[in-house]
């Protein structure tokens, strides 16, 4: 097949192509350039010449045509100066020395951001998981724009990451932008501290989980910084509350109640102005069975009020949130509830950091985005189990987001 076309392909700019064949599945293109006359690049000459001195056929791995691998044979020319040099034509498919296309290895490179894993890129450009895999090692990290200073506004969190062999990672995101400046390679005390003395020169204010080695790592690397306990965390410890007193609860029932109340357990965490009449139904028979599990039904209801009040005046009530906690606290009091006991406990110990979430403004419930970015990665671990090309992906991933076009 002869292919005369004026169609411009991506990365054939300038290029000719002669003969286009199948082989065995496999696409061939035979191509050259047109002949114009070229500077002879030697020093202090600069005559143009378009003498041809010969030509030498260079095979270049391209992207798939038609979904099938192409090679290109590219009858690369050489010209000859009156001078005496000879020097090949310049020309934009192919750097010198290279077996690969510049456009095939652009949108490896971009691929290499978006795509599940290197299989999957290396099934989609026709070639091996480890050629993807040693361009990933070369050239991906010259991509990244490091963050060599952290901003005046950070946040900490944990991240299952299960990458290098620690299965929890830290992620250092940025929550006025929301999106990750670092990942750390584990949840280490020492690690993050290490890291905020290197580059939080910066940081006024940290919003986090209440982990007592996160808060311990800030309050050693740093000078006396703001801390803001993430509201999606200390919400959880009610939730986990409430859930343990079901499960104690529920092993008094019969067998069919047992059952069915953990297979209905949904109705104790919606929110009770949302229930369906089946769900209120189902919910009003197993607090009618146990008394101490209404207690502890309402104690979350108590808190959900409060915790939708305080969000909504956010900076400007703070004294009427704080107020509002303090009854939260004289409830569970009251309740004799000893799973909400516990979480008033922690709550007490870290209250200046949760109203500071209200102050603030602040939480990290973006960072669940960005771990469900590494789900996708990991149910495709080939090549991602090592740290640094997972820190790489997700960082990249990231940066390049909304760019679907070319590197910078
Ligand atoms: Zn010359």
């Amino acid at each position: 097949m002869h292919m005369y076309s004026n169609i411009s392909l991506p990365g054939f700019k300038g290029i000719i192509i002669k003969e286009a064949v199948e082989v065995k599945g496999n696409y061939h293109l035979h191509v050259e350039m047109e002949r114009r006359a070229h500077h002879c690049p030697a020093e202090e000459c600069g005559q143009m010449t378009e003498k041809v001195h010969d030509y030498r056929v260079q095979k270049i791995q391209h992207m798939k045509i038609f979904a099938r691998p192409a090679t290109v044979y590219y009858r690369k020319r050489r010209y000859v100066c009156d001078c005496g040099k000879r020097f090949f034509e310049e020309n934009e498919l192919v750097d010198r020395y290279q077996r690969q296309s510049r456009e095939f290895k652009q949108t490896m490179a971009i691929e290499l951001i978006h795509g599940k894993s290197f299989k999957d890129v290396a099934l989609r450009l026709g070639t091996s998981p480890t050629t993807v895999m040693r361009r990933f090692d070369e050239v991906e990290h010259t991509h990244l724009k490091e963050t060599k200073e952290l901003p005046r506004i950070i946040a900490i969190d944990e991240y299952k990451g299960d990458a290098g062999g620690e299965r929890f990672q830290t992620i250092i995101a940025d929550p006025v932008n929301r999106r990750p400046l670092e990942i750390l390679p584990d949840r280490k005390k020492e690690t993050v501290k290490e890291y905020l003395k290197k580059y939080g020169g910066k940081v006024e204010v940290v919003v986090m989980d209440m982990s007592h080695s996160f808060k311990a790592a800030v309050d050693q690397a740093l000078n006396r910084p703001i801390v803001v306990a993430d509201r999606f965390h200390f919400v959880r410890y009610i939730y986990w509350a409430l859930e343990r007193v079901r499960r104690h609860v529920q092993k008094d029932f019969s067998d069919y109640d047992r059952k069915k109340c953990k297979r209905m357990k949904h109705v104790f965490y919606k929110r009770n102005g949302k229930l369906t009449e089946k769900q209120q139904w189902y919910l009003d028979r197993y607090l009618g069975m146990s008394d101490y599990m209404r207690k502890a039904y309402e104690l979350k209801e108590a808190f959900c009020v409060w915790f939708d009040r305080a969000k909504e005046t956010g900076e400007h009530d703070l004294a009427a949130t704080r107020e509002g906690l303090h009854a939260f606290y004289s409830l569970v009091g009251q309740s004799g509830v000893t799973e909400f006991a516990k979480v008033t406990e922690t709550f007490r110990n870290w209250q200046k950091e949760i109203m500071n979430s209200f102050a603030f403004g602040l939480h990290n419930g973006y960072i669940e985005g960005i771990n469900n970015q590494t789900k996708v990665i990991k149910r495709n671990a080939f090549g991602f189990r090592r740290f640094d090309r997972f820190r790489l992906r997700i960082l990249l991933h990231h940066q390049y987001k909304q760019i679907n076009g070319r590197l910078t």
